[in-house]
């Protein structure tokens, strides 16, 4: 994800009605290539991403927790200050500026990561169905079962919260 400003026609909701139109821009562009309401219509918004990793110091492995960022709306899964959200989350990356090489650390359905490594989009993916709610209904994104940052107890042991 990174930020962008929308424009009338190059929103992505724009992007999705091209998309309908039969323009499957992500098969003809590699991701260096799209332009912002590109790059923002392949986000599934699955919220998976922004959840709490575990790393395993003995071999730098990263473990998804069911903990969610504090910024995170757990009923829509998007950022409630995407905009400016690193003024909130300053650790928050922004995949826009990162390399393509070094997206491992996705979720294996995240659309960046999948494209970065040569796949196609998933069926239930919105850019093919057209439908935003269609990751919800493929039971991909974190909805009903991530829990929020501010609700877990200031002792609990995050390793209870693993995936
Ligand atoms: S995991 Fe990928 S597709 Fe899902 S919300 Fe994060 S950036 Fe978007
Ligand atoms: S600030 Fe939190 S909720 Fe917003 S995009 Fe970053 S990790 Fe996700």
């Amino acid at each position: 994800m990174s930020t962008s400003a929308s424009t009338t026609d190059a929103s992505p909701a724009s992007v999705r009605h091209r998309r309908a139109s039969g323009d499957r821009f992500w098969e003809r562009k590699c991701l260096s290539e799209l332009n912002d309401a590109e790059w923002e219509a392949l986000c599934d918004g699955c919220g998976r991403c922004c959840l709490h990793k575990l790393e395993n110091e003995a071999d730098g492995s990263l473990h998804y927790t069911r903990i969610a960022c504090r910024l995170l709306d757990l009923g829509t899964c998007h950022c409630r200050d995407y905009p400016n959200r690193q003024r909130h989350v300053p650790d928050c990356i922004s995949l826009r500026e990162a390399p393509a090489e070094s997206f491992a650390w996705l979720p294996e359905t995240c659309a960046y990561r999948r494209l970065a490594e040569g796949k196609p989009l998933p069926g239930w993916h919105p850019l093919l169905t057209g439908d935003p709610a269609s990751v919800h209904l493929a039971g991909v994104s974190v909805a009903g079962w991530a829990v929020a940052e501010d609700a877990v107890p200031p002792d609990a042991d995050p390793e209870d919260y693993l995936i």
